[in-house]
């Protein structure tokens, strides 16, 4: 794990051969935040399981990445601020890219924003499909993501979402080809049948 700024937003780059509940743990626990609000911390494990963490840890374009987040924008109530950690996955639209390379390039500290320009930030979530009622696990980009991130002041708030946005070919339903209303970047498992 190593800590990166790109495109000005600053996290926790997760390489191929890292352990991820241990890297998210160490950052949870090193965390002074109220006992009950310890559910805006989002680890990958509760979404995702154990293999599919692995299969986008090291894909030739995904990797994960864990993102400090502003948890007052989730909390109205609490008047205080805190910070709170998400883990992501970085999906790098552009199929060129060698990842492998990137990780070193990291790890020298010779990286650029030019290599993170065609990624975007993607959750691992449930997408259900209104047309076949089939539900998937899948790979999904949302304005959420960007808007609790810590960006800076300079830039207005959904600029980064909205360029981003644009790069994405949203994928159809794998069953019955519609669009499901979702920026879905993968599918992967079936896990509710409709018919
Ligand atoms: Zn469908």
């Amino acid at each position: 794990m190593k800590l990166i700024k790109v495109e000005e937003i600053e996290f926790f780059y997760i390489f191929p051969e890292d352990d991820l509940i241990k890297e998210e743990t160490i950052l949870i626990n090193n965390l002074v935040i109220p006992e009950s609000q310890n559910c805006f911390n989002r680890r990958m494990g509760g979404y995702a399981s154990k293999q599919l963490i692995e299969t986008l840890q090291n894909g030739t374009d995904t990797r994960l990445a864990i993102f400090k987040v502003n948890a007052r924008l989730a909390t109205i109530p609490l008047k205080k601020e805190y910070d709170a950690y998400q883990t992501h996955c970085l999906f790098w639209t552009n199929k060129d890219i060698n990842l492998k390379e990137l990780d070193q390039k990291i790890k020298d500290d010779s990286y650029t924003d030019e290599d993170f320009r065609s990624a975007v930030i993607a959750h691992v979530q449930y997408a259900f499909c209104r047309h076949c009622r089939n539900k998937y696990i899948a790979l999904v980009c949302d304005k959420e993501i960007y808007m609790s991130m810590y960006i800076p002041k300079h830039i207005p708030l959904s600029d980064n979402y909205y360029k981003k946005i644009d790069m994405i070919k949203t994928i159809r339903c794998p069953n019955c080809n519609e669009f499901i209303g979702l920026f879905v970047l993968r599918f992967f498992d079936k896990v509710e049948d409709g018919n």
